[in-house]
This record gives structure tokens, sequence and C-alpha cells, in this order.
């Protein structure tokens, strides 16, 4: 028989966005040589995928931790409406330049797990949210090997930052990096 707090239910959703990187006490040298690329003042664009996965007791009567159409609601309306063919930095005011999170993947996941867990029913927990996005591609003629410029991920475990665990980056390339955060058993 299978402990029913391990099973999980993972949903996908994604959204296209535009942000940038930059602290406010920090000027432009200092931000561009702290976030590289992504502090580059005109923004730049992501195609991002997010992983929301939420676990809690399966129901007997209906084999389920929670309805797929509730959770899908709350997705919906918590993370693509929220951020979809917006600009993080000017549109959520979470992520204000003037003293809010950094739009990093590793801030989104927290971000979008603390919202979640916010509207899910009794008994129902996240357990982990995997942001990933990518560069949006270029259209130039003749560069189109330089498609995908970037592609990043970063997950977010409630559990885990209670316990103190922060998401800690991983596989700093410029070109491709992951934020982890493991939620202890
Ligand atoms: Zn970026």
């Amino acid at each position: 028989m299978s402990s029913p707090g391990r099973t999980s239910l993972t949903r996908r959703v994604t959204f296209a966005a535009a942000h940038r990187y930059r602290r406010p006490d920090l000027d432009d040298a200092q931000n561009a040589a702290t976030f590289g690329l992504c502090a580059r003042p005109s923004y730049h664009g992501h195609s991002y995928t997010c992983d929301v996965s939420v676990t809690g007791d399966v129901a007997p009567h209906t084999g389920m931790i929670v309805d797929l159409g509730v959770l899908d609601r709350i997705l919906a309306e918590e993370v693509r409406e929220r951020f979809d063919h917006r600009n993080i930095n000017l549109d959520v005011p979470e992520f204000a330049e003037d003293g809010g999170l950094v739009p990093t993947g590793e801030e989104l996941a927290r971000f979008i797990a603390g919202v979640v867990q916010a509207r899910l029913p009794a008994g129902v927990r996240v357990q982990r949210v995997v942001v990933a996005g990518r560069s949006g591609r270029r259209t130039s003629p003749g560069d189109a090997r330089h498609g995908w410029l970037s592609a990043r991920s970063a997950s977010c475990s409630p559990a885990a930052r209670r316990h103190g665990c922060a998401a800690r980056p991983r596989g700093c390339s410029p070109l491709h990096r992951t934020g982890e955060c493991a939620m202890p058993h």
C-alpha cells in the first residue's frame, strides 16, 4: 500500500513574459557586473514553463488529491493571468524594481508556490514548483543558429524553505542555469 502523503499531482502552466534584473541600490555598472546580460535596460523576453506539484491525501471515492478543474483555475488565475504577456518588473507589483523581488526563476518559483498555496483547498499542499525560462527566438535572417540564447529553471519547495533551505543556483554557465530546492523527508 502506498503512503498517501507521498502521492503528488503535477500540472504545467506556460507563459511568456519580459523582465530584467536590476537592484535599485546598485548603479548600472554594478547591475551589469552582477546580472550580466539580464541587466540590460531594455528588458528581454522568455517563454516559461511552470510545473506545480501538489500533495495531499487521495480521496478514496474520487481517486484524486484535488479536483483538476480547481487546480487549473488557480494556476490560470495566479500564474498565467498574472504573468502572461506582461513585463514582470513593471506589471507585477511584487517584482517592482524599487525594492521588490528580482525576477529570477528562483524568486518566481518561490512566489508562485506562495500564491498557489494560499488558494488550495484544505489538506492540499504545494510540494514543489519548477520554473524554467527560455529566451525568445531571434528572428533576424541568417542568425537562426543563435535561436535559443539561454535556458534556466528553478524550483521551490515550501516545506524545504520552512526548514531553512534557500533555493540554490546550480550550473551557472551563461547558457543554462538550474536552481533547485530539495524537500526534506
Ligand atoms: Zn531573462
